[in-house]
């Protein structure tokens, strides 16, 4: 157990809570969950979901009409033929990369993940005893990273590749150059295999398109998906996501979940799949409000002093490199809670997170602009 990391994201809303029961007013940027209800078309399939008996245990899988929901939609917004079959829902995004890690984590294995990345990553790597091999994601290139240093970090110990595109903290999104590199370099080390992380898809900017792991043919049948409803459908609380996995892996992944969760929520997943099935405006809507979100955080940071942020294309984070205030990233997020804005320290997210903090612009645009007013007041004091 020593060895469990965190998501500080969870541990700051205690925090928060508490200075807000001393009466402060906190601006909340820490949390990585869209601030909008869910759409009510979903809520409504949930409620009648309920009102129609689903009270019981479904499959460990899934309901297969739910299952086949994920196919159809792996099939128009993955461009990737999914087997039903191959379809593990599952409460949330998480169980998919708690699933893939325990698979193939061990003392003496190698893990490659993202740093900074998704803290959950590291932790559940190293709880399995296996080593969290870090791939740096570097700014200079828009937090992507270099495919062949990627590869060259491969060794026969390594079992599992994480990819997370578009990125939580950095909001980096991964080129298909870069992507087509990566595996052309993996299809010569049969014994990898990937997990590709790709819960922010649907939330791309400035014309970005996404490609999804799953259309590599030559990597699909050690190629697992993890994807959800999160954050697209604004379902955080649901706990609603899914995993395409490898045939010879599903069998495997039905096993953890009945072993963990037995299998996820009924309504909820009747609820996802009136999301998958219905109309998508919604999430284009949400998506253009976090877009004109994205430009006012990251031209609002750019103006404060020791403040440098290149503009995100993906996710709903800003990823500011803080060097310049001369203050370490720990240090610079709890002088801003103190002065009433909520933001993560960039090594929330691993080693690699010195120098930089994250802030969710998942926030009405008058709480950014207070938010950002208050971060200015106290690094710049008049
Ligand atoms: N993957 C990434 C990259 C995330 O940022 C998150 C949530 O913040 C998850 C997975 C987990 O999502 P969920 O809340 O659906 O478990």
């Amino acid at each position: 157990m020593s060895q469990l990391g965190t998501e500080t994201a969870f541990e700051i809303v205690n925090k928060v809570k508490a200075l807000e029961a001393q009466g402060k007013h906190i601006v909340h940027l820490h949390i990585g969950a869209p601030d909008f209800r869910t759409p009510e078309h979903i809520v409504e399939a949930g409620r009648k979901a309920l009102a129609d008996g689903y009270h019981g245990y479904t499959p460990a899988k899934g309901l297969l009409p739910v299952r086949e929901s994920v196919a159809e939609y792996c099939g128009s917004f993955h461009k990737a033929k999914v087997d039903p079959d191959d379809v593990v829902i599952v409460p949330g995004g998480k169980p998919t990369m708690f699933y893939a890690i325990l698979m193939f984590g061990e003392p003496g294995a190698e893990i490659l993940y993202p740093n900074p990345g998704f803290p959950i990553y590291e932790s559940a790597i190293r709880f399995t005893g296996a080593t969290p091999v870090p791939i740096a994601l570097e700014e200079s290139r828009g937090f992507s990273f270099d495919p062949e240093a990627a590869l060259a970090q491969i060794t026969p110990r390594t079992r599992l590749l994480i990819l997370n595109t578009p990125a939580n903290p950095t909001g980096g999104v991964v080129q298909k150059r870069e992507l087509d590199k990566l595996v052309a370099g993996l299809e010569q080390h049969p014994h990898v295999a990937i997990l590709s992380d790709e819960i922010y898809s649907r939330l791309l900017y400035d014309g970005e398109q996404h490609t999804s792991l799953l259309t590599y043919d030559s990597l699909r049948e050690r190629t697992i998906l993890l994807d959800g409803w999160s954050k697209t459908y604004a379902m955080t609380g649901w706990r609603m996501g899914f995993g395409v996995w490898p045939k010879s892996l599903v069998a495997q992944a039905e096993r953890l979940q009945i072993n963990s969760n037995s299998c996820t929520n009924a309504a909820a997943q009747m609820a996802g799949m009136a999301a998958l099935r219905g109309p998508q405006d919604c999430v284009e809507k949400m998506r253009s409000a976090f877009d004109a979100r994205r430009k006012l955080i990251v031209k609002e940071l750019n103006s404060i002093p020791g403040f440098r942020c290149t503009l995100p294309k993906g996710a709903f984070y800003a990823f500011p490199n803080t060097a310049g205030t001369g203050l370490e990233s720990r240090k610079l997020e709890s002088l801003l809670l103190e002065n009433g804005v909520s933001c993560l320290s960039g090594t929330s997210f691993g080693a690699f997170g010195e120098g930089f903090l994250r802030f969710s612009y998942a926030n009405s645009e008058a709480n950014i602009l207070e938010g950002m007013k208050r971060v200015r007041a106290c690094l710049q004091p008049a």
